[in-house]
């Protein structure tokens, strides 16, 4: 099927199944609390509607954002143009459990902490480090979420994606790279529609001695508050919270944005924030900290819809 750009709209309706709202709040869909309209937002539960979506976008032009827990994004405040698609009612999973290990096969919505739960429940070990990171299963594969050293990433056995053409593929174990906050096969105009997730049969004591470890890193995380998650990544060798922190930068506020006192790489939504704000703050903090320190900082937060772009430092 070919669509003219411009005839999208009405056929959008027409080739999904599943629901699509229009001039969705976005504030609403992310930790963060931020951001303006969508202009469309699917929800699809059956992989055939974000087969049929891809395959429409692609013959129509039309942007098409991918949205998981909505817990790692800063909305726009101004119209986001074309269709975002939620995975969240992609939820379907299957444990195949064996004496020594269990494999997971989970689509992108099912959550994190549900896998924490189930997969440490069970006595099965290797998803302890993701105690306390909210959000997708799809939306950590794609930004290898971790903590302590730890990532998703060791723990895949196998993707399958959606791509640019509506196409499914699978990757197996050695057809994709991992590192820090890196996933190989991640890019805008491609899905992760479900992943294969090994775990191993482990000592109670030693599951629950990892949980217990995992639950002291998140205790010096700002609790209760609206953010999401850290705002700029590592640079080598050193923390980007440490390095914003000596700088500085804790309680610096712009509008309702502000550095949190208990982390410095946490920005939060005090006070009714705009997604300008967080921007705003996000580039003060990044310009203190190449001053001070003479460190580039780079966003870990997807930065969704702004027109202008969080800009490089010039060279020192
Ligand atoms: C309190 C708090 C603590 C956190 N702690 C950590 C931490 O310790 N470690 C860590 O790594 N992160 C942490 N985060 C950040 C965040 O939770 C993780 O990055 C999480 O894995 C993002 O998943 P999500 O489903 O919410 O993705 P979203 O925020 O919805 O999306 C993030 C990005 O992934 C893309 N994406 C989402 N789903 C898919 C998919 N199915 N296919 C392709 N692309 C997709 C989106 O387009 C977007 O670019 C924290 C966040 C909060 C609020």
């Amino acid at each position: 099927m070919i669509v003219e750009s411009g005839m999208w709209k009405t056929s959008l309706k027409r080739e999904l199944s599943c629901a699509i709202e229009m001039n969705r709040d976005l504030s609403r869909v992310s930790t963060l609390g931020v951001g303006g309209r969508g202009e469309f937002f699917a929800e699809p539960s059956e992989l055939e509607d974000v087969c049929a979506l891809f395959r429409l976008r692609r013959d129509a032009g039309f942007p098409l954002w991918i949205l998981g827990g909505g817990t790692n994004v800063v909305f726009t405040d101004g119209e986001l143009e074309g269709v975002i698609l939620s995975t969240r009612r992609m939820t379907a999973r299957r444990w195949i459990e064996s004496d020594d290990d269990a494999v997971l096969e989970a689509e992108a919505g099912y959550l994190l902490s549900l896998i924490v739960k189930e997969s440490s429940g069970e006595g099965f070990s290797g998803a302890e480090f993701a105690l306390g990171i909210p959000g997708t299963v799809g939306g950590a594969v794609a930004g290898n979420a971790g903590a302590g050293g730890r990532s998703i990433g060791e723990l895949l056995d196998e993707v399958t994606t959606v791509e640019n053409d509506g196409s499914l593929k699978r990757w197996k174990r050695g057809e994709f790279d991992y590192a820090y906050r890196y996933f190989s096969p991640a890019a805008p105009d491609r899905l992760i529609a479900s992943c294969k997730l090994r775990f191993k049969r482990a000592p109670r004591a030693d599951i629950d001695r990892a949980i217990a470890e995992f639950r002291r890193v998140r205790s010096i995380q700002p609790q209760g508050k609206r953010s999401a998650g850290c705002a700029f990544k590592n640079p080598p060798g050193d923390s980007a919270g440490r390095l914003l922190d000596f700088c500085g930068c804790k309680g610096l506020r712009v509008g309702g944005a502000e550095v949190s006192e208990a982390h410095a790489n946490f920005i939060l939504n005090v006070d009714r924030a705009l997604g300008d704000d967080i921007f705003e703050l996000m580039e003060l903090c990044r310009d203190i900290v190449f001053q001070k320190a003479g460190v580039r900082l780079e966003p870990e937060i997807k930065l969704v819809g702004f027109r202008r772009k969080f800009s490089s430092l010039p060279n020192p």
